[in-house]
Order: structure tokens, then sequence, then C-alpha cells
């Protein structure tokens, strides 16, 4: 390493995902200067992407590399669902369910965020009910469903790059931003309570310093965890109660349900394929009702149909949405899997550690213990007799109960949790590291329950909060 450099400024961000940008794009736009460090490039780069190697302990999961992003954009360049031909993801809030008694403020506090999200995110109105994009004169709206608790509601499907080019843009044009990227930050400095800079390495053997006011750790609920660890003195920053890289959650993903709808069915399930309602990418869900999620003790949960591939057309036949626009789907399909995103409550032994071995600039790999709980399994076997009577009238249901769920949704969240008290949480409701002064997260990292909703959304909603609360701060 060659000596280091300095750079100060008010606010330093760490990580250029989603998070991270959009907390950046909001405080340019209100006059802050802001440096952006980010670890990969604007292209995709293998020697980034290694630093996200590290270890998984427990149960089967994907690993640490494959669920993330080193590159500017962060997890997001990695988005596998087609938005009209581009790369894109699903979108939704969170239910009041997900929120309510659960994080420090209520549902309706997050409303005006999501709201000013689906602007920034390139997305239709604020609206994920299913009467909202009923339109049944096209043979699309909602399935009547069985039994008590299942309901329809609705994802809007948005494109990547709707919020990545406008923001970038933004902060390239701005001239009170600066995003330096292959800038590996490896620790937080402190001083009496204040974080004083961030260590910044690069490949380049450069070892830069950046001072600022403020610091927001926006590098993902991994590697938000594994920062603060590495920090400060031994037992890591911010971690009085131990609590630092406790309470992980995913999405597992249960595909052991399937429909086999009866003549017409599949006509008249078109709601929950992807279409296009008034301009906005529209996938019909099967979702919950929060009384039954309370009653019942269930996991919340979000259904989406995906077609099986007959036999014969398995070399040809692609799977995935597109599935009701097929003349004939009996013919290619011989049924359609209920793909549940499922809710996966914190535990405090799922956690972020740091690992023995230490990556290319020293820092300790982080080491992942996760495992899917055996009462977290019981109430999964039950959510799926609720989803099994709710599709009855459809055709006919198969349940796999021995089935796993597969862990890997890629949504990493709960790791640095948001809690008014210091021994129950890391951050508190602004997001702000209890007892360290100028030291906030962004990301998922700070959800104290994930709910059943992909998160960037929620993410983006948070973000803007943030910094509408770094914006009123003194200048
Ligand atoms: C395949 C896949 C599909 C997904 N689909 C969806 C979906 O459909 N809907 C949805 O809502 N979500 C989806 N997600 C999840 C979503 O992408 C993430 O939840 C989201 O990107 C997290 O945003 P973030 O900004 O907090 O973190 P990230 O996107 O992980 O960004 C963190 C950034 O910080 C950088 N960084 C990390 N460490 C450092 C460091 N030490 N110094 C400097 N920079 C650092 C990283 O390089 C990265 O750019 C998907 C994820 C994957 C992988």
């Amino acid at each position: 390493m060659t000596h280091a450099s300095t750079v100060d400024t008010d606010v330093c961000i760490v990580g250029a995902g989603p998070a991270g940008l959009v907390v950046a794009r909001e405080l340019v736009a209100r006059g802050r200067e802001v440096v952006l460090l980010e670890s990969g490039a604007e292209e995709p780069d293998d020697e980034a992407d290694a630093l996200n190697d590290g270890d998984v302990v427990g149960d089967r999961y994907a690993g640490l590399r494959v669920t993330r992003r080193r590159q500017v954009g962060g997890a997001m360049q990695s988005w596998n669902t087609p938005v009209r031909g581009a790369p894109g993801a699903k979108w939704v809030p969170l239910d009041r369910v997900d929120v309510d008694g659960r994080w420090p403020f209520d549902g309706a506090t997050l409303r005006p965020y999501y709201e000013r999200a689906q602007t920034l995110c390139g997305l239709g109105p604020y609206a994920y009910d299913a009467a909202s994009w009923a339109r049944p004169e096209t043979g699309r709206a909602p399935v009547q469903l069985e039994g008590h608790g299942l309901v329809s509601r609705v994802y809007q499907l948005g494109a990547r790059q709707a919020l990545l080019g406008p923001t970038l843009q933004r902060l390239r044009e701005s001239g009170n931003a600066t995003l330096l990227t292959r800038a590996t930050v490896t620790r937080l400095a402190t001083e009496a309570w204040r974080v004083r800079h961030a260590v910044v390495a690069s490949p380049d053997g450069v070892r830069r310093l950046v001072r600022a006011r403020r610091f927001v750790l926006a590098a993902g609920a991994v590697e938000n965890a594994r920062l603060l660890l590495a920090s400060g003195d031994g037992a890591g920053l911010g971690n009085a109660w131990g609590l630092v890289g406790r309470g992980f959650m995913e999405h597992p993903r249960d595909t052991a349900i399937t429909l086999f709808p009866r003549p017409g069915a599949y006509r008249d399930l078109g709601f929950y394929d992807a279409h296009v309602v008034d301009g906005t990418t529209i996938l019909g869900r099967l979702a919950l009702d929060a009384n039954t999620v309370r009653a019942h003790d269930l996991p919340n949960a979000s259904g989406t149909l995906l077609p099986r591939i007959r036999q014969w057309g398995a070399r040809w036949l692609r799977g995935g949405h597109g599935w009701s626009r097929r003349r004939a789907p009996r013919l290619a399909y011989d049924g359609l899997t209920v793909l549940l995103n499922v809710e996966q409550r914190p535990h405090a032994d799922n956690r972020v550690v740091l690992g023995r071995r230490g990556d290319v600039y020293g820092v300790p790999v982080p080491e992942l213990h996760w495992r899917w709980h055996t009462e977290e399994h019981a109430r999964l076997v039950r959510l799926r007799a609720v989803v099994a009577r709710g599709l009855a009238s459809l055709g006919r249901v198969h349940v796999r109960d021995d089935a796993s769920p597969d862990p890997n949704a890629h949504h990493h969240a709960g790791t640095t949790r948001m809690h008014e008290d210091p021994r129950e949480g890391v951050v508190d409701a602004d997001g702000r590291v209890h007892a360290v002064e100028n030291l906030y997260v962004a990301g998922a990292s700070v959800f104290p329950t994930a709910g059943f909703a992909n998160p960037t959304l929620t993410i983006v909603a948070l973000a803007l909060r943030l910094a509408d609360h770094l914006a009123a701060g003194e200048r």
C-alpha cells in the first residue's frame, strides 16, 4: 500500500446499490456534498466480486458470492425478472401486518415514502390491490378464491434501468457528488463516539481516508454487519449488546404445491401471469389476509403461478412468465407450480460473524450461519394447507409436505435491526447506530422483520426517509 491521501466531505456513503444510490441522489439534490464509495466498478469485475466470498455454516445455501454483486448498482445488477425484454425485478411493499407492532413505527409511516419510491423506480401508481388492476373485459381479473385467508393482490414489475440510469445521471451532473469506484472500505475509525474516517483500499494499492461529518453504511445486509464487526474495538462498532450480525433473514422459496387446473381454468388465471395494464407491468399474486396470518401464527407469504412444462415440450418451451398467452396451455403444461415466497422470522442464531480467513485486504471474510428451524417448517406446513384450500375450486391441488423450501431468494436482511432500545437493536428508528453519533445504516439490514416482500421497494422507501432525516440535520 502507498501512503494515504485524505478526502473531506459532508456525507460519506459506503456502497452504491439501490440504498446508497438513493440516499446520495436525495442529498445532492438538497445541496449536500457526498462521497459515494463503491467497491466494484461500473462494469462487471471478477476481482471485485471475489471480495464477496464468504463461508456458510448450517443448512444448504447458495453462498455469499452468487447472491450478491460488487458493482455500481449492487445486487440490482443480478436481477433476473424480464420486464418487456429488460432485466428487472418484482416490486411490492410490506403489508401492515409485517410492520405494525414489530417495527419502531407503524406501517402507515412508510406510505409517503413508498409513494415517492414508486416514481423514483419508474413504477406505476402506488396500488397493490387486485381491484385497481383488474380488467375483466380483457379476461384479466382475479379469480374467486375459496376458504378463509387467501386473497388476490399484485406485484409491479419494473426494469433496473428505470432506477439506475436517471440516478447515476443526476449524480454525475450534480457537481456535489463524487463516486469513487474500486474503493473498498475496510474499516471505520472512531474517536469519542463518532466515526472519524473510513479507511478505503483499492486494487492499485493506494489507501485513502475519507473524513465526513456523517457516514452511511449501505453495503448490503452481510457487509453492513461485517464492516461494523471489523471496526471499532475488539467487539465491533455498535455491538455493545452483541447484536450486530444477528437475525439474518431470507425469503425461502417453497414449491411444494402444484395446481392442476380444471378445463378452462388456465384462461381464468391470466391475471396471475405478467401483463401490462395502463403502461404498468402487473403480476397477480396470491396473498394472505392479515387476520389469518395472526390467527394461525402463519409466516406471511406470497404465491405466484409458474407453468410446469410437459415432458414432450421440455426442449423448446420456456417456463416463467408469459404462459397465459399460449393458445392451448393444457397441451404445453401439465400444471402450475405455486411458488411461495415465505417470511423467515429473525432468529438470533441466524447470523453473520467474522470468519478466520481474510480477504485480499486482510479483512476477515463473512461467515453466514443459516438454518431453517423446525418450528418454521411447522408454520410452513400450516401455510401450505391454507393456500391449498384457497385454490381448491380451480382444480386438483397436490401438496408435498416433506419438501424443504429453497432458501435462495437472494434477499438478505436483518443483521443491524432497528429498535429504539439499544439492547434490542443495532440502529434506532432513524437508522442511526446506537451510541455512535454520526453513523447511519441503509438497506434491508435494518429490517426488524422482513415479511414476505421482495425488499427493494422498502429499501428505497427507507433510503428516502433517511435522506430526509440527514438533510434536515445541521449543515
Ligand atoms: C438474483 C437476484 C434477484 C433479485 N430480485 C429481486 C426482486 O425481484 N425484487 C426485489 O425487491 N429485490 C430483489 N433482489 C434483492 C435486491 O437486489 C437487494 O435486496 C438490493 O439490491 C439490496 O440493496 P442494497 O443497496 O442494500 O445492497 P446491494 O445491492 O448489495 O449493494 C451494496 C453495494 O455496496 C458495495 N459494497 C459492499 N461492501 C463494500 C465496501 N466494503 N466498500 C464499498 N462498497 C461496498 C457493493 O459492491 C454493492 O454495490 C434480488 C437479488 C438478486 C441477487
